[in-house]
C-alpha cells in the first residue's frame, strides 16, 4: 500500500504543477491489468517468506516496483476534477500502510495512529465523493465505470460570449438597491483573506434590513468546511451561513448574488454539459438570481481547469481584481454618502 501510495501521489502533484495532463489515462483493459498486478504483488509477498535474505530483498524490490506502477496507474485513470478525492484516498492509504507496519513490528502506537489516519482519510474521501456526486468505489478502483475515452475539459479560455465588467462602486450601488443578497465564497476568498471586510459589508447591509445570507458548497475551497471556518473566524453569525441544499432553491428570488473567488462550485456546465469533467457535481445555481457579480482576478479557470459559462451570462457582471481589495472598495463605497443615500 505504501509503495503504491507514494508514487501515486506524484500524479496529483504533477497535475497541480502543470507537468502532468489532467485528462484521465484510460488504458484498454486497465481493470484487468490492475487485477493481475495485485495478484502478482500478493504472490511476490509469499516468495519473500522463508527465503535467503538477498532473494527476499530482490522479490520485495520487484513487488515494490509493481505496486508503484499500480499506484501511478490507479491515480492517472482519475480526471483532474476528482483529484481532491484521490489526494484524500492516498492519505488514507498511507495510514493503512503505517498500521500494517505496526502489526509487523508489534508496535501498538503505529497500529493506532495508522488506523486513525487511514479511517479519517477514508471518511473524508467518502464525504467528498458524496458532495461531488461521485462513486466512492469508482475512485478506489481507479475510475471504474468512467467511460472509455470520456471527453476532457474544453479550453479554459474559450470565449462563449461577451463579458460585462463592473466596478466596485457600481457593485456597491447594486447591493444598496437590493432587498435580498446571497454571498458565495470560494477558494479565492481564502487566498485573498477577504472574509473580514466581507463580514463588514454583510453587517452594513444587514443593519439596513436587507436579507444577507452566505451559501456554502460542500467542496468550496480546498478542504471540506474550509469556508465555514473562515467565516466563523470573521464572526459571521452561523444562522446566515447555509449549506447548498438549504439555499439552492432561493436563487431565483434573490436580487444580487456576490460570488467571491469561487469558480467550479458555480459552474452551470456541471449540470448541462455532459462533456465537462465536473458534469454531475451539484453546484450553486447562482445564475438564476436577478444579477450575479463574480469577483476574481482574471478569466482563469478554477481547480478543475474548466471554462465557466457563468461569466458570459447576460445577468452576470465581472468584478476583476484581488477579492480583498475589491471588497474593501465596495465597503468604502457603501459607507460613502452615495451608498448610504441609495440604501435609504
Ligand atoms: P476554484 O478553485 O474553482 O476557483 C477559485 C477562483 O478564485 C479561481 O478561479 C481564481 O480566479 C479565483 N482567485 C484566486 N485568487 C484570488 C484572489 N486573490 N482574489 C480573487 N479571486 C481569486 O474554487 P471553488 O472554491 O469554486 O471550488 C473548489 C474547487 O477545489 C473544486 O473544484 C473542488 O473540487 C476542489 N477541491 C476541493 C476540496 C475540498 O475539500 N473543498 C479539496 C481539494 C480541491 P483568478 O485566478 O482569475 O483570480
Amino acid at each position: 500500500m505504501g509503495a503504491g501510495a507514494f508514487p501515486g501521489s506524484g500524479g496529483p502533484f504533477g497535475e497541480r504543477a502543470g507537468v502532468v495532463r489532467s485528462r484521465p489515462l484510460l488504458l484498454p483493459g486497465r481493470h484487468w491489468l490492475n487485477f493481475v498486478v495485485v495478484l502478482a504483488c500478493i504472490a511476490l509477498s509469499m516468495r519473500v517468506i522463508g527465503v535467503p535474505h538477498t532473494e527476499g530483498v530482490l522479490w520485495l524490490t520487484v513487488q515494490s516496483v509493481l505496486a508503484g506502477l499500480l499506484g501511478i496507474h490507479l491515480v492517472m485513470a482519475i480526471g483532474g476534477a476528482d483529484m481532491p478525492v484521490v489526494v484524500s484516498m492516498l492519505n488514507s492509504y498511507s495510514g493503512w500502510a503505517a498500521s500494517a507496519a505496526g502489526f509487523m513490528l508489534s508496535n501498538d502506537l503505529l497500529i493506532i495512529t495508522g488506523a486513525l489516519v487511514g479511517s479519517s482519510g477514508a471518511i473524508l474521501s467518502y464525504i467528498m465523493c458524496r458532495a461531488m456526486n461521485r462513486s466512492f468505489l469508482s475512485v478506489i478502483f481507479g475510475g471504474f465505470g468512467t467511460e472509455e475515452g470520456a471527453v476532457p475539459a474544453r479550453g479554459a479560455t474559450e470565449q462563449q460570449g461577451e463579458v460585462v465588467p463592473i466596478s466596485a462602486e457600481e457593485t456597491a450601488a447594486l447591493l444598496s438597491d437590493a432587498g435580498s443578497i446571497i454571498i458565495v465564497p470560494g477558494y479565492g476568498m481564502a487566498v485573498a483573506h477577504a472574509q473580514h471586510p466581507l463580514y463588514e459589508v454583510a453587517e452594513w447591509l444587514r443593519q439596513r434590513r436587507k436579507q444577507v445570507r452566505f451559501a456554502i458548497h460542500p467542496v468550496a475551497g480546498r478542504l471540506p468546511g474550509h469556508m465555514n471556518v473562515l467565516l466563523a473566524e470573521a464572526k459571521v453569525p452561523y444562522d446566515i451561513v447555509l449549506e447548498m441544499e438549504e439555499i439552492n432553491e432561493d436563487f431565483p428570488e434573490t436580487d444580487v448574488v456576490l460570488v467571491i473567488g469561487a469558480n467550479d462550485i458555480v459552474n452551470p456546465g456541471a449540470l448541462d454539459d455532459p462533456s465537462s469533467p465536473i458534469y454531475g457535481m451539484p453546484v450553486l445555481e447562482v445564475w438564476k438570481a436577478k444579477t450575479t457579480v463574480v469577483m476574481k482576478r482574471s478569466m482563469a479557470s478554477g481547480y478543475a481547469g474548466v471554462e465557466n459559462p457563468l461569466f458570459f451570462k447576460e445577468n452576470t457582471r465581472m468584478l476583476f481584481g484581488d477579492a480583498k481589495k475589491n471588497v474593501e472598495a465596495i465597503l468604502m463605497a457603501l459607507r460613502s454618502e452615495r451608498g448610504a443615500r441609495a440604501a435609504e
